[in-house]
């Protein structure tokens, strides 16, 4: 089995200004060909360290990935120092100087005599081209080792990783297999909650593999598996996905991987020609935010308003005032006829309504992550949801824009 570790290198990483998430990409596209990755290493913009590191990752591993630290100033030094490092001498890329020859034409700007270092790649390495920015990757072989250079900028490296990378690496492991994963989406439970009522499932996966991960208010579960096929790959998933729905089926509401919950909520009305309309109080407009954010949602997504203060309610949204009054803005009651009220103004099939307390400070004596989410619906009686959200602002409001979104998808 191959063993891989990630190298990212620069100073800002050390000194806390950036997070590391390109060695988080990194792992979860390796996790995916089953390439076990046993090190993450940070290290600073700086010769003499990133030599030792260096040392120490060829010594036990059989794929170290370096990201950063491929562009044009003085203190990127990767490629020189992996270099020195493999006695391996660095040529100039002809693609690579084209392209940088290029983007400054192209612009007008004159090019400063820096720039050429980043079209130099260590001597008989493979390149990866860089389509979004200017420094190509390498791979390079060497001893039993290989190694793979990648740029720091996250926009540069996810693609040069999805088109070429993951591509070669593919070819580089022993057995040809076939990586077939099924993507389950969930939402309404917790990454640690799903995590533990599928312990023992994850505890002894081996093939397939099981990881659950949090993104963005959303869980999500990836069940990859190693097959010659993509047949024999999808018959190993099969019972597993089984076991899985058997236990948490409730909580999915969509497969595969770009499903986020608008994306499903989208194309969902536009396959029952149905449209939406949301009156957004604590969210902002966080909901049609996220529904706009889908291409073709003018289809189905008919409007919103954001009606912040008991002033927009009352008038705009027609919440009488004894009701804001008595109940509050923050109540079941509130919710309930807006979302009854937008639907009808907007002309929408459904109506979404959410009110709540973000916070950081209670209101009307309720507290903190206190939500009421209505769905009304044509010629049906409207239900009204309770949400007690825990989290900071924020995430109160991240996550009841998102249970919105979970509710009218029931
Ligand atoms: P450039 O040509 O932009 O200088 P580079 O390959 O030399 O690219 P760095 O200089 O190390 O890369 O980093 C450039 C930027 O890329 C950083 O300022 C940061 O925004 C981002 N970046 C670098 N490393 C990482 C990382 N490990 N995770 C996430 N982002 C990173
Ligand atoms: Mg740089």
């Amino acid at each position: 089995k191959m063993r891989a570790e990630i190298i990212a290198v620069g100073t800002e990483l050390l000194l806390g200004q950036i997070a590391n998430t390109n060695a988080q990409f990194l792992s979860q596209k390796l996790a995916e060909i089953g390439v076990g990755v046993y090190f993450h290493t940070v290290v600073g913009d700086n010769t003499e360290r990133l030599l030792q590191v260096i040392r120490l990752a060829s010594g036990r591993s059989d794929l170290v990935i370096f990201t950063g630290g491929l562009g044009p100033t003085q203190d990127d030094l990767t490629k020189e120092t992996l270099a020195g490092h493999v006695g391996i001498g660095l040529e100039t890329n002809p693609e690579a100087m084209e392209r940088i020859e290029k983007f400054f034409s192209q612009r007008g700007i004159v090019m400063t005599e820096n720039n050429r270092k980043q079209a130099l790649v260590l001597s008989g390495s493979h390149v990866f081209s860089n389509d979004f920015g200017m420094a190509p990757g390498m791979a390079i072989r060497h001893d039993s080792s290989a190694f793979v250079l990648l740029p720091g900028p996250p926009s540069e490296l996810y693609p040069m990783v999805e088109n070429y990378v993951m591509p070669y690496l593919t070819d580089l492991l022993p057995e040809k297999q076939v990586f077939h994963s099924q993507v389950l989406r969930f939402y309404g439970i917790g990454e640690s909650a799903l995590e533990e009522k599928l312990l023992d499932l994850i505890e002894k996966q081996d093939n397939p593999t099981i990881a659950p991960y949090a993104k963005e208010f959303e869980v999500t579960l990836r069940i990859t598996a190693r097959a010659a096929t993509v047949e024999e790959g999808e018959d190993l998933i099969l019972p597993v996905e089984k076991e899985i729905l058997s236990r948490v089926g409730q909580y999915m509401y969509g497969m595969g991987e770009n499903s986020s919950l608008h994306d499903v909520l989208v194309s969902r009305l536009k396959k029952s020609n149905e449209t939406i309309a949301c009156a957004e109080s604590c969210t902002g407009g966080a909901i049609a935010s996220l529904i706009t954010s889908v291409p073709g949602s003018s289809q189905v997504f008919r409007g919103g308003v954001v009606c912040y203060t008991n002033e927009v309610k009352n008038q705009l949204l027609e919440v009488p005032d004894s009701i804001l009054q008595t109940d509050g803005a923050v109540s079941e009651k509130t919710a309930q006829l807006l979302a009854e009220h937008v639907r009808e103004k907007l002309g929408a099939t459904y109506g979404i309504s959410v009110t709540g307390v973000a916070g950081p400070d209670p209101s009307e004596g309720k507290p903190v992550g206190l939500v009421y989410v209505g769905i009304a619906t044509e010629g049906m009686p409207t239900v009204v949801k309770e949400l007690r959200l825990a989290g900071r602002r924020q995430a109160i409001v991240g996550r009841a824009a998102k249970y919105a979104l979970f509710y009218a998808l029931q």
